[in-house]
């Protein structure tokens, strides 16, 4: 057996279409705002390929660049301007930030309507009470990914509890009634974890950590890591040769879950500024 290869360009592709069809009938463009503080480098290509994707859909992306040296009590400033800002839909703070901001503060401060991140305790909380709310990108882009899946009663497990990763995936699987294990550092056999799960969403960041032996056959494996080897490849947490004849269905890394997080970012403005506008009208 080998796994059906999960193709999230093209999933991706697809859904960015959607949106574009979608914000054309708007009448309007939603407005994405991108704050970052410093000039770390893989930021910036972050940054600057979430501004062409915006320009493609039809999604005005304005870029704020503040120095390394921001102060927090001006990075709190420049949120509170973008979200009293009219043309502004949806603010995103590009992390990581520098040390001298605590990016809980930051992320208090982001209005809920705006935080088309999904990282506000607002939308954690509300992702956790199982109501419609923002979603953070990458788990929200690994559900398009598994749009198909029936999961319901389903053993999952979530390899890392991160805010931005590990947790909401957790929760929308659990919502969408998974039954879920969260795993992480401090769990003691991370394999057996594994085997005995029918979905395994890894996001450890730990290269090919996950090997082909710890996958039940059949599984269906979501591989959320991004790990730069010493040689300059890119890999997942997960051993893909060896999980590849095992799984029944794989992300690839690249070309699995990275480009859905872009994607779902998209999905976020469009949705906050839909959602936006029908608060204002009532
Ligand atoms: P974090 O470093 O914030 O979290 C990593 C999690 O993995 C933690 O919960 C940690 O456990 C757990 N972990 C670390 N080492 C081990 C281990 N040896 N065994 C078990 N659990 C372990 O990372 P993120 O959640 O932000 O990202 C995870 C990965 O996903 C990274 O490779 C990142 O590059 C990638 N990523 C990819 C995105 C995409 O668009 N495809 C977007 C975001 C992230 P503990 O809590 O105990 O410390």
């Amino acid at each position: 057996m080998t796994a059906r290869i999960i193709d999230g360009r093209a999933i991706a592709s697809d859904l960015r279409t959607r949106i574009a069809t979608q914000v054309a009938t708007l009448g309007y463009r939603p407005g994405l705002a991108v704050v970052l503080v410093g000039d770390d480098p893989a930021s910036k290509v972050y940054v600057r390929s979430k501004d062409r994707a915006a320009a493609q859909v039809g999604i005005t992306a304005r870029t704020i660049y503040l120095p390394a040296d921001t102060t927090e009590a001006a990075l709190l400033a420049q949120v509170a301007a973008l979200n009293a800002d009219p043309e502004i839909d949806g603010i995103l703070v590009q992390m990581p930030l520098p040390a001298q901001i605590r990016v809980d503060a930051v992320l208090d401060a982001i209005d809920p309507a705006k935080d088309v991140d999904g990282l506000t305790p607002v939308s954690a909380g509300r992702l956790l009470a199982g109501r419609a709310s923002l979603q953070p990108c990458t788990p929200r882009g690994v559900m398009h990914l598994l749009a198909e899946t029936d999961l319901a009663g389903m053993r999952a497990v979530v390899l890392g509890r991160s805010v931005l990763v590990g947790k909401p995936m957790a929760a929308l699987l659990t919502n969408a009634h998974a039954t879920v294990t969260i795993a992480h550092s401090r769990t003691r056999d991370l394999a057996d974890e594994c085997r005995r799960a029918d979905l395994v969403v890894a996001a450890i960041g730990r290269a090919e950590m996950i090997r082909g032996d710890w996958i039940k056959p059949g599984a269906i494996v979501i591989d959320v890591g991004i790990n730069r080897l010493g040689d300059g490849r890119l890999v997942g947490d997960v051993a893909y040769a060896e999980a590849l004849p095992i799984a029944s269905a794989i992300t690839p890394v690249p070309g699995g879950v990275g480009p859905m997080t872009i994607a779902c970012l998209l999905e976020n403005t469009v949705t906050a500024a839909i959602a936006r506008r029908q608060l204002a009208a009532a």
